[in-house]
């Protein structure tokens, strides 16, 4: 799961990373109320990288170009995406601009500390020039000296370099994340260094572990529109309002497969794996996060057995996969909701239900749904194995 340019940099100033003041745009007349002085950067905020030369960040003096601007980078696509949010951020000077990086070696399975003197848009040509430290023992500032070294950095900024590599390996390990990188991190006149920009992929398998980073994606901008559809699938065709689902909105597939999800980032994680799984969804909902500010009133539990009763009615699929993470309401409280819309139908299930729990009390929440001991009930504790199962039985 890839987190946004701002909330990459919420991660950073969370561990000391530092960072320019900035504000969140959600809509071209928030720049009215614009809290950071000008001049300012205004930057797309999509998922793509090359958004400098694509034309996604513009440097403004005044409110009227700044709303001009952002109206252009609204409706400006990169690699095929729009923004829904844009990030206004303080202009920096730099005078040179760097390169640093933490990604996980593929073959070694040890973080590699990766950096560059030559940061910036031209990076692609330089990367011959990029310095690679791998940490193959416990992890001390030592690695990230010597990666500044390599850089053949001098004087402070040896110091200041290391104490971001450093800070950057921290996040890495805290979050389980696939890669922390900042292009440019940049040093001003007064050699002064700061994150100008920041990319962050969390590995899907560990987005159980971190409620938090799935809250942040989904979060209170957790929206009833539909995720995008990883690539190979058909494009979804939301319904407007399906029939019991008020301000949800499902996603149709030509597959098999019903998946239900909370959360609009834990729900396209788990449409990117059952994809990469070879699974073939039908029907995707994703019940939205707990502090959904659109929904109305009503408790994860309530969307859940609406979300159940839609999903086991609709039409063409061979199995149901639910893949839930517990917040505030706790794994327990979603087991038993589950566990009371089961108990009160009249049938037996009438297709294969998968139930992945995950997060807070998950071991007992688990426990309470096996011990409802109901045939086409499967109780998974795992994510890849909850997907393999799933697919497995709507393709038996
Ligand atoms: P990317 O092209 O998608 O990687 O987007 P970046 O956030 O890296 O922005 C592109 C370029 O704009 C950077 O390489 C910087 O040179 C420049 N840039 C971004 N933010 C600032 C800023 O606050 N001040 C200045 N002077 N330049 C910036
Ligand atoms: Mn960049």
């Amino acid at each position: 799961m890839d987190l946004l340019e701002y909330q990459a940099k919420d991660l950073f100033q969370k561990v000391g990373i530092p960072v320019l003041p900035s504000q969140r745009i959600d809509h071209p007349k928030d720049l009215k109320g614009l809290k950071i002085p000008y001049p300012i950067v205004l930057k797309s905020q999509v998922y793509a990288g090359g958004r400098g030369k694509a034309g996604g960040v513009r440097f403004v003096e005044n409110t009227i170009d700044a709303v001009a601007a952002a109206q252009a980078i609204f409706y400006l696509p990169i690699l095929g995406q729009y923004p829904e949010v844009l990030l206004a951020e303080a202009k920096y000077a730099p005078d040179r601009e760097l390169y640093l990086a933490v990604v996980l070696d593929p073959s070694l399975r040890r973080p590699l500390l990766l950096g560059s003197r030559e940061g910036g848009m031209e990076l692609e040509a330089t990367s011959r020039q990029i310095q690679q430290v791998l940490v193959d023992g416990e992890f001390s500032p030592f690695y990230a000296r010597r990666l500044a070294l390599k850089m053949g950095l001098t004087g402070e900024l040896i110091e200041s370099v290391s104490a971001i590599a450093e800070k950057m390996y921290h996040l890495f390990l805290t979050y389980d994340l696939d890669l922390v990188e900042i292009n440019p991190l940049a040093v001003n006149p007064a050699g002064e260094v700061m994150a100008l920009d920041g990319k962050v992929t969390v590995n899907d398998a560990a987005l159980g572990r971190h409620p938090d980073l799935v809250a942040m994606q989904s979060g209170d901008r957790d929206s009833p529109s539909p995720a995008p559809a990883p690539a190979g699938m058909a494009h979804p065709a939301p319904l407007d309002k399906a029939p019991g689902l008020p301000n949800l909105t499902p996603m149709l597939f030509p597959g098999n497969l019903g998946i239900l999800c909370n959360g609009a980032g834990l729900t396209m994680a788990t449409l990117d794996l059952v994809d990469q799984a070879g699974g073939q969804p039908a029907a995707c909902l994703n019940l939205g996060g707990e502090s959904s500010y659109r929904l109305p009133p009503d408790t994860l539990c309530d969307r859940l057995e609406k979300g159940l009763d839609w999903i086991l009615q609709t039409q063409r699929l061979r199995g149901v996969l639910l893949n839930l993470l517990g917040g505030s309401a706790t794994c327990d409280a979603v087991a038993a909701a589950i566990a009371h819309y089961l108990k009160q139908q009249r049938q037996p299930l009438s297709l294969p239900l998968v139930v992945r729990l995950g997060g807070a009390h998950a071991e007992a929440a688990r426990r309470r749904l096996a011990a409802l001991d109901l045939p086409r009930l499967v109780v998974m504790e795992s994510l890849d194995e909850a997907i393999a199962k799933a697919i497995a039985l709507s393709q038996a």
